[in-house]
């Protein structure tokens, strides 16, 4: 290349570059590489064009000095093999020199259009990118004829190469153009669904930060979108749900899958329930590659919760008494076995079925039953703890499941048995359902559950079959359980013949003698017994509680007291007895805490003509404690009239000793297990002595009770107890035996026990 272009050709590189460099438009770049090859080459007619190569057309980007019309005719010209010289170079993708336009075929067909614009020769040359693809054609014509030269070809070759850098740059503009208008297109479409879905989507990033806030529902957010951002979920939100949050982001990444949980939120619109899909997603902040995210789908199911509720009411309840039906009762009885397996309870399931509902439906009509179904369901309501639960299960069928739950198996029948007895009340009075009276029974069959599996079903099909099986044997309440069905079926036979035994004169009164230290007979304790004609004696631990559930105690203790006044007028008769001895009875809680106790038993005695003067009263600590100035009251007219008051069972109670100083009680007795220690330990005796020193104290006199060996005889005649009684003297004995036994002893006037010592 000859020198003289050099230091211009740089400098024209120089401009060219700078131009690119700033930004220049590239047709504005391409004209100025145009018109400066034109000036380059020197005394030549030159005439310069750039065409850009589109869809394998060719289109026009600067020609300053060739005419408007040459330029319009030669653009979007398609390149092919033989399309004049920049059609063939573009199409061959190399150099093309036509030296002589006017005789080369290449120009055939496009000779005339430039040879009238004073065109001769023309070389092109393609302008190819970094990638070697075909960008534009570069065009140099000439005035005259032209032969190839190689200086003016290496010229224009590298002007070629700074209109590719112009064409390579404006092809990677519209490349990032049409990227950022796609991207944006997306964004916008994604904008546009995210606006436009009924959830809130969040992107939380693995601490727990609010990173991006998509979605409708901002009002369902603790804070508007634009306060959210950035901050933490431990700041918005309470401790524990944030934390509960926090623990499903966790699981979210850690195990790497979706997590679907339901949780309740305070925000914006009030408490609101939402249902949340969390799933991981990777990558989120390119720039943070490290940080985990999740995106949190968050749909608000208040109402759809709502609308479960009312469904679940219609499902769960009956519409004609709007009682629980047997879905419901089933689903409490489920969390009540819980509940018996967990704290070994046990709990009782009722089912109920009225007797003559058909009947009565057919006589008055469907909207009659449904009347009566309705009183029967409120009359039973109403006996019912409000905590129980009272289910229709079908037509006429009712199922209770009791609230009330117990530890004791045989304290727990009892209780449920006068539950049943309360259930079944209700069916005493008749039902007037459309103006007419009807009588209705009913039975009950229960089932008892504690700590077994058994299902809600089960149960009930177990109160079921025993309702049946009450129906054939004609009872009104039976139980499923053998065993309990069988220790309940004894009471109750029990408690019937108790009420007979009244009656058949199976009661009567069994004496103990209480011996002083020096051998006389101070007196005996009746003991109540009951001689049963197929059981024989039972003992009265286990009727006496019986008879004062029944009510009747107060009939049986008449009994026993008239006895016992037969039993004075005889040893009065006989002389038998020193003349202040007495006979003591035991009296319940439920007798001392009535009314008309003191009338009853003077009304005895009067009819005996028997002073009270004979009579010990033996009460226990128990029966005072509830209302202690009553009690007093009560002891202080009993002793008026001449009673003696004795308090049975000392020291097993809880009362305090300044208590017992109130008490205007005349004897104390010593509880048999505190005698059966005077022999086991030192302090069991002292136990014993703090006892006697303690009713000297309140002026009582000390009966020992229960004493069966002659070491306790000895102890307690060395502390100077007034009475002794206990089978070491002699067992409770009938009034024939007692008769005999005092007139043994008369003879031989000698205390059994110091006899034998
Ligand atoms: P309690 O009043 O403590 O009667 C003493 C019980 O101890 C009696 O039992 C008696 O037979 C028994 N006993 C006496 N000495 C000995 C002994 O040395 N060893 C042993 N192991 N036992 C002895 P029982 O007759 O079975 O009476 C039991 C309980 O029934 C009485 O205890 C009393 O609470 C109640 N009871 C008896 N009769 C009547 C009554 O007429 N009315 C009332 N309300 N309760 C009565
Ligand atoms: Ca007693
Ligand atoms: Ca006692």
């Amino acid at each position: 290349m000859k020198l003289s272009y050099s230091k211009q050709l740089l400098d024209v590189q120089q401009n060219v570059i700078s131009l690119i460099a700033l930004g220049t438009s590239s047709d504005a770049c391409l004209e100025r590489i145009a018109s400066e090859i034109e000036q380059l080459i020197p005394n030549e007619d030159v005439f310069c064009s750039i065409h850009r190569l589109v869809d394998g057309k060719l289109r026009y980007a600067a020609a300053p000095n060739i005419g408007d019309s040459y330029c319009s005719a030669i653009d979007g010209l398609e390149i092919g093999e033989h399309v004049g010289s920049c059609g063939s170079s573009a199409f061959r993708r190399e150099s093309v020199f036509v030296t002589d336009i006017e005789s080369d075929p290449l120009w055939d067909g496009f000779k005339e259009l430039a040879l009238s614009h004073g065109l001769r020769a023309c070389w092109s040359f393609p302008i190819l990118s970094s990638y070697d693809s075909v960008l534009g054609v570069f065009g140099v014509y000439f005035g005259n004829k032209k032969a190839v030269d190689p200086d003016v070809t290496e010229l224009i070759q590298r002007f070629c190469a700074l209109a590719s850098l112009v064409l390579e740059r404006e092809l990677n503009e519209s490349k990032a153009r049409e990227l950022n208008k796609a991207l944006k297109y997306n964004s916008h479409r994604f904008e546009s669904f995210a606006q436009a879905m009924p959830d809130l989507v969040l992107v939380l990033d693995q601490r727990g930060n609010y990173v991006d806030i998509y979605g409708s529902e901002v009002n369902s957010l603790m804070l508007p979108p634009n306060l959210l951002k950035g901050r933490n979920l431990a700041d918005v939100l309470a401790p524990a749900k944030a934390s509960a949050m926090m623990s499903i982001i966790d699981q979210s990444l850690l195990e790497q899958k979706r997590v679907v949980f339901e949780y309740e939120l305070d925000v914006q619109t009030g408490v609101r329930v939402f249902e949340a899909r969390v799933s991981p997603i990777r990558n989120y902040n390119l720039e943070e590659p490290g940080l985990a995210h999740v995106i949190w789908v968050a749909q608000d199911i208040t109402d759809r919760k709502n609308a479960d509720d009312t469904i679940r009411k219609l499902s769960f309840y009956d519409a004609v008494t709007s009682l629980p039906n047997r879905r419901l009762v089933k689903e409490r009885i489920v969390s009540q076995l819980q509940k018996a397996h967990d704290k070994s309870l046990y709990g009782a399931v009722f089912y109920i079925d009225l007797n003559d509902f058909k009947r009565i439906n057919d006589a008055v009509g469907a909207s009659g039953g449904d009347a009566l179904i309705a009183e029967v369901s409120k009359r039973i309501t109403r006996v019912l703890d409000v905590r129980d639960t009272l289910a229709r299960v079908g037509g006429d069928d009712f199922v209770i499941l009791l609230d009330q739950m117990d530890s004791d198996l045989e304290d727990f029948s009892s209780a449920i048995t006068d539950i049943a007895a309360r259930i079944m009340s209700v069916f005493e009075e008749r039902f007037k359902v459309a103006g007419n009276w009807f009588r209705v029974t009913a039975r009950t069959g229960i089932s008892l559950f504690g700590s077994e599996h058994i299902s809600g079903e089960k149960l009930i099909n177990q109160a079921e079959s025993a309702m049946y099986r009450a129906r054939e044997t004609g009872e009104r309440v039976l139980f499923f359980d053998e065993t309990v069905q069988q220790r309940l079926s004894e009471k109750l036979s029990l408690e019937h013949d108790l009420e007979h035994a009244l009656i058949n004169g199976e009661i009567t009164a069994y004496y103990q003698p209480q011996v002083g230290i020096s051998g006389e007979v101070g007196g005996f304790e009746a003991l109540m017994r009951w001689e049963h004609p197929k059981e024989g004696f039972i003992s009265p631990l286990k009727f006496v509680p019986l008879a004062e559930q029944l009510g009747i105690i107060s009939e049986l203790q008449e009994v026993v007291l008239r006895h016992v006044c037969g039993l004075i007028k005889v040893m009065e008769a006989q002389d038998l007895v020193a003349p202040n001895f007495r006979i003591a009875v035991n009296i319940s809680a439920c007798q001392f805490n009535k009314d008309d106790f003191e009338a009853s038993i003077l009304d005895v005695l009067n009819s005996f003509d028997v002073s009270p003067t004979r009579i010990t009263l033996e009460i226990t600590e128990g029966m005072l404690l509830e209302d202690i100035d009553r009690a007093i009251k009560q002891m202080e007219q009993l002793r008026t009239l001449g009673f003696e008051l004795s308090i049975d069972d000392f020291g097993t109670g809880y009362s305090s000793l300044s208590y017992l100083q109130q008490l205007p009680a005349d004897e104390i007795k010593i509880d048999k297990s505190f005698i059966d220690e005077i022999e086991h330990s030192e302090a069991g005796r002292n136990i014993v002595s703090a006892i006697i020193y303690l009713a000297r104290q309140i002026d009582c006199r000390i009966v020992a009770e229960g004493v069966e060996e002659h070491a306790q005889l000895v102890d307690l005649s060395k502390q100077n107890v007034d009475l002794i009684q206990g089978y070491y003297i002699a067992k409770p004995m009938s009034l024939e035996a007692v008769l005999v036994w005092l007139n043994e002893r008369k003879s031989s006037h000698a205390l059994p026990a110091i006899k034998s010592a």
